[in-house]
């Protein structure tokens, strides 16, 4: 064993001393968001020198086009003279402000705003207090979303779901077992699966995951978050989510780490890097419409921008760039839109939950 492991690693290995495999959700979560070591506790991830960028700081014209849906969503709702606009993880606060000052083109949703910000590192608050007072509308900072108030409600949640922390099962000889954190023959943690498994576990599965081959591995997250997003949205409200994720269920081990805008070993230096892991969003449409909500898409965030107008922006705003700053609006659209593992338009897609009474949604529109 190292010597030089950190206090968190540290922690770790006495739990996993105590309790045997520790499993992978209590890992990230413990690696995420420890109260003292965690990763989100402390830094700001997304500034200069931070590990990784997301579509908000890519370009303004994505919390643009956001600011443009908030807007028309709040106009369906029957625009109601109050309505708490909530952000589940808000970063550094970059897409409420795009948002905010596109949506000033339909001045009553602006006046009718207060702002609610979930958002459970100290660091991040303080740089999004900094940087959202300047708008000078009413807002509020909570640790969970279970502590806003009731009432209508537009939620946003960009890379908030991949934060959360999954499960994951491997399926071996006698069915499948919770894989786990162990500390490995050489010392280093490791992978490893605990001990018997886990009882009915393939009667659970979708249908077309049983029967899987040996060594497959299945995720899933805890449908909590979802659960209080629907509650919330079924009567007067809306959500919209963007993540990286599947649309449909599947197998396959998608948990990442990424530090200084490299993919790391998960398991290294724990606390130190981001960890996620893809939103399964057939489950969160599952889990929405089994308490009242209607769930719109997912499309692949390259159709939800294009739909609502980002090429059309993009074009605006070259019109107007000074010499030079063309060809980084050029790239920035092509990051956001683009396929494959370099851009983030297929990968990444949005998804709503709303009110029932809300038939269709910007951007959702079927084909
Ligand atoms: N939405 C921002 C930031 C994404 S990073 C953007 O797109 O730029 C994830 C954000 O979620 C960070 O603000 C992080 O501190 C916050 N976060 C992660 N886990 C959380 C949790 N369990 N509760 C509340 N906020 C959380």
């Amino acid at each position: 064993m190292a010597d030089n492991i950190s206090p968190l690693e540290a922690e770790i290995r006495r739990l996993i001393g105590i309790a045997g495999p520790m499993p992978i959700a209590q890992y990230m979560r413990l690696c995420l968001t420890h109260p003292q070591f965690g990763y989100y506790l402390n830094r700001d991830p997304l500034g200069s020198g931070g590990d990784f960028i997301t579509a908000p700081e890519i370009s303004q014209m994505f919390g643009e086009i956001i600011g443009l849906w908030l807007a028309a969503v709040w106009k369906e709702l029957g625009a109601p003279e109050n309505i708490r606009l909530i952000e589940l993880g808000p970063g550094r606060g970059t897409m409420l402000i795009d948002a905010l000052r596109a949506a000033k083109t339909v001045p009553a949703f602006h006046a009718a705003v207060v702002l609610h910000l979930v958002e459970i590192s100290p660091a991040l608050q303080k740089v999004q207090e900094r940087r959202l007072e300047p708008l000078g509308l009413p807002m509020l900072w909570h640790t969970a979303l279970e502590q806003v108030p009731a009432g209508p409600c537009l939620i946003v949640a960009n890379e908030f779901i991949d934060a959360l922390p999954i499960h994951q099962a491997v399926k071996q000889s006698d069915g499948w077992h919770e894989r786990g954190v162990v500390i490995g023959a050489d010392g280093a943690l490791a992978i490893g699966a605990m001990r018997d498994p886990l009882p009915h576990f393939e009667a659970t599965l979708p249908r077309g995951l049983r029967m899987s081959p040996e060594g497959s591995i299945y995720e899933w997250r805890s449908d909590a978050a979802t659960l209080e997003i629907s509650r919330r949205v079924r009567e007067d409200g809306a959500a919209l989510i963007i993540d990286y994720g599947h649309a449909w269920y599947g197998l396959g081990d998608t948990l990442q780490a990424v530090c200084g805008h490299a993919f790391a070993d998960p398991l290294r230096s724990p606390g130190e890097a981001d960890l996620t892991a893809h939103v399964d969003f057939q489950a969160l449409a599952q889990a929405a419409e089994s308490i009242g909500g209607r769930s719109h898409g997912p499309v692949a965030q390259r159709d939800w921008l294009r739909r609502l107008g980002i090429d059309q922006r993009a074009a605006a705003l070259k019109a107007h760039a000074p010499y030079g700053k063309s060809t980084e609006i050029d790239q920035a659209l092509s990051r956001l839109t683009a396929s494959g593992a370099r851009g983030m338009g297929e990968l990444c897609k949005a998804m709503a939950i709303a009110d029932p009474k809300l038939r269709e949604l910007p951007g959702f529109e079927r084909p």
